[in-house]
């Protein structure tokens, strides 16, 4: 066994200088933390210190002055310590005269820090050192960097979001208050069309709701789309069909609702939500929405995915808005309309009359007063029913609202007696509408069950602001005495007031 002098004292014959500055030239290089090792040009080991057994974890005797550098690195790659081709090209590199640098995993798990710089006359010095610490330290160091960077990415999505579900809370928050200050539907429908288009960016959208019928659903306002259907099919709607919003995607297996087909050809792949509108527990309409190109409907795509959401409670909102003012309205027409007739009730036609002769009285305009009364309905519904005198009172109240233009407003005034006022009109005027009326009731046929009911009569009693009187009571009062005179003149005709 030879002893580290020895081995050393072996291994520095070719060390410049006396051999007393040699030989302390290779104890400083023995006291050194690294591996040291000089390959001659021709791949030969011409010296090495003592450390470079520890570090490379060789046994002493696998390395002396003389060992080839081929079979050197071929024992590294025996070892597992770098591949055969890191050895292959590791003994190229020595030829090309350059410095390079590798590391070396060691059985052990440290990992060896290779450096070979080229030395005089094409001999290479070649330092080993042990980087374990240091590079765990950086992978450490890389490992916290990467991480922190993380949190930060993350940090920045969760505001982003945070920012857009703020904004997006807003802009839901102004549209229910709009949707709840709407009085009509169709200012409904006014807020609906500027606030979809203005806050869903270069989105196109059609909103439907259902006929009466409810056989179809009628187009009934747009934001930017050039295409709004006048009907659609309800079964032409997959969201209609399926009671839910539909999200048709282009990047997935969907089936294109009928009306969009319709509007854009079988072989349409663009990406859209329909949202049933549903207004307390009844499907009252649709709303289609395609969102703006940019956006696409990809599931991983998060803006995508928000704008759809959005849409949709857009949507539940617009529905619940929609049953509000439907709701409203019915109440409306509950309170100031006959559920027989259709026709506006006593109260507010006298309201109604209140408001025109305040007008009137402005403006100097005269306006007339029909009352009408059915001729000897009495016996009418003694002979063919009382059910038969309600469908009879119906087509009454039917020809009333088919000889009204927007200057007139009829109502039934209670049982079989009606009210039709005509603004702007004088006693001449009143009495023609009132005869068109009465020639109008006395020509209908009508049918009950099978049958063709007997023709009714009416008479009417005419009177006009201001000449008949200025006040409702008045007004009424005179118009009532003309139709007494109409039934005193044998029925089924028109009478007018005399001042
Ligand atoms: P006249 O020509 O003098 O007006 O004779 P009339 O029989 O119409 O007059 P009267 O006032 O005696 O009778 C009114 C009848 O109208 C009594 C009632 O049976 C009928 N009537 C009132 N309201 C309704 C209603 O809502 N439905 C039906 N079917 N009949 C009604
Ligand atoms: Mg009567
Ligand atoms: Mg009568």
């Amino acid at each position: 066994m030879t002893n580290d002098t020895g081995s050393s004292a072996a291994n520095v014959t070719k060390l410049a200088g006396t051999p007393g500055s040699r030989d302390l030239a290779m104890n400083i290089m023995n006291t050194m933390e690294q591996g040291i090792l000089v390959w001659s040009a021709d791949g030969l080991c011409e010296l090495h210190n003592t450390r470079v057994f520890e570090v490379l974890e060789i046994e002493e005797g696998a390395l002396t002055t003389g060992t080839r550098r081929v079979d050197f690195l071929a024992a590294a790659v025996a070892r597992g310590e770098i591949s055969q081709a890191t050895a292959e090209q590791t003994e190229a590199r020595f030829t090309n005269n350059r410095a390079f640098t590798f590391d070396r995993l060691m059985p052990s798990g440290r990992v060896v820090a290779t450096n070979a710089r080229p030395a005089r006359g094409g001999s290479f010095v070649v330092t080993f050192t042990d980087v374990t610490e240091a590079r765990k330290a950086a992978d450490e160091l890389d490992r916290a960097r990467k991480a922190a960077e993380e949190a930060e990415t993350r940090a920045r999505a969760a505001l982003v979001t945070e920012r857009a579900r703020q904004q997006e809370a807003r802009l839901l928050s102004e549209l229910d208050e709009w949707l709840q200050s709407c009085k009509s539907l169709d200012e409904l429908y006014m807020v609906v069309r500027k606030f979809m288009g203005s806050t869903l960016p270069g989105s196109t959208g059609e909103l439907y709701i259902y006929s009466n019928s409810r056989d179809v659903l009628d187009g009934i306002c747009e934001w930017s789309s050039p295409g709004l259907h006048d009907h659609i099919a309800p079964d032409s709607c997959w969201a209609l069909r399926r009671g839910r919003a539909y999200v048709h995607d282009t990047d997935r297996i969907c089936f294109t609702c009928q009306h969009v087909t319709e509007q854009e050809g079988q072989d349409t792949d663009i990406a859209y939500i329909c949202v049933p509108i549903i207004a307390h527990g009844d499907t009252v309409g649709l709303m289609h929405v395609r969102l703006a190109p940019g956006v696409g409907a990809g599931e991983e795509d998060d803006v995508a995915a928000g704008a759809r959401a959005f849409a949709v409670q857009c949507g539940e909102r617009i529905s619940l808005a929609l049953a509000n003012v439907k709701l409203r309205d019915e109440l409306y027409d509950q309170s100031t309309r006959d559920p027989l007739t259709g026709l506006y009730n006593r109260r507010f036609f006298l309201d109604a009359m209140r408001r025109l002769i305040a007008q009137s009285d402005r403006t100097g305009q005269p306006f007339g007063l029909v009352y009408l009364d059915a001729d000897r309905f009495k016996t009418f519904n003694d002979t063919h029913g009382h059910d038969a005198g309600d469908v009879v009172l119906a087509h009454v109240g039917e020809a009333l609202r088919d000889a009204c233009g927007d200057d007139h407003m009829a109502c039934r005034f209670g049982g079989e007696e009606f009210a039709l006022l005509v603004s702007g009109a004088d006693l001449a005027a009143t009495e023609r509408a009132a005869e068109r009326i009465r020639a109008r009731v006395a020509d209908t046929d009508i049918r009950y069950g099978n049958t063709v009911l007997p023709h009714i009569t009416i008479s009417a009693g005419v009177a006009s602001f201001p000449d008949s009187g200025r006040s409702p009571q008045g007004l009424i009062k005179a118009a009532d005495g003309a139709l007494y005179a109409a039934k005193d003149a044998g029925r089924n005709c028109v009478r007018t007031h005399k001042a």
